[in-house]
């Protein structure tokens, strides 16, 4: 078994930017060689988030409104009386959806819905440079 680890940079523009980075991880993928196994992608940074949907422009808005409707920018949030950096609501969404996604593969393809694809959103209150980690394990 091998480990090829990847890196991904993304430039988002914060509040709720969903960004479909498939066609990278289906890139880093081929790149590896590797056939079957499982890739792990992780975001470093506590305001990102990672999952998957059927990236088509209504469902990105109502993904944001939803985000916007169970946790509203403008309440009251501890974390802002803290730090002053007015994002709590970033936070707080980043970590209900989750920071990290695990994937299998195989024959070189990952194992997702036709109409499934992997998706990065900044929830942060300003537009951001984003890494995210690819460790790809597998023959
Ligand atoms: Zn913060």
């Amino acid at each position: 078994m091998k480990t090829i680890s990847g890196q991904l940079q993304i430039e988002t523009k914060g509040y709720s930017d969903i960004i479909d980075i498939t066609s990278e991880v289906e890139e880093a993928l081929k790149e590896s060689k590797l056939r079957a196994g499982i890739i792990s992608i992780i975001c470093s940074g506590s305001t990102g988030a990672l999952t998957t949907c059927e990236y088509e422009s209504g469902l990105i808005e109502d993904l944001k409104r939803f985000f916007e409707k169970v946790i509203p920018e403008n309440e009251a949030y501890h974390h802002n009386e803290r730090w002053g950096d007015g994002n709590g609501f970033s936070h707080v969404r980043a970590s209900l959806i989750g920071p990290s996604l695990t994937v299998p593969f195989n024959e070189g393809k990952l194992n997702l819905g036709t109409w499934q694809q992997i998706i990065f959103i900044d929830f942060d209150n300003r537009p951001r440079d984003r890494k995210i980690h690819l460790q790809i394990m597998g023959e």
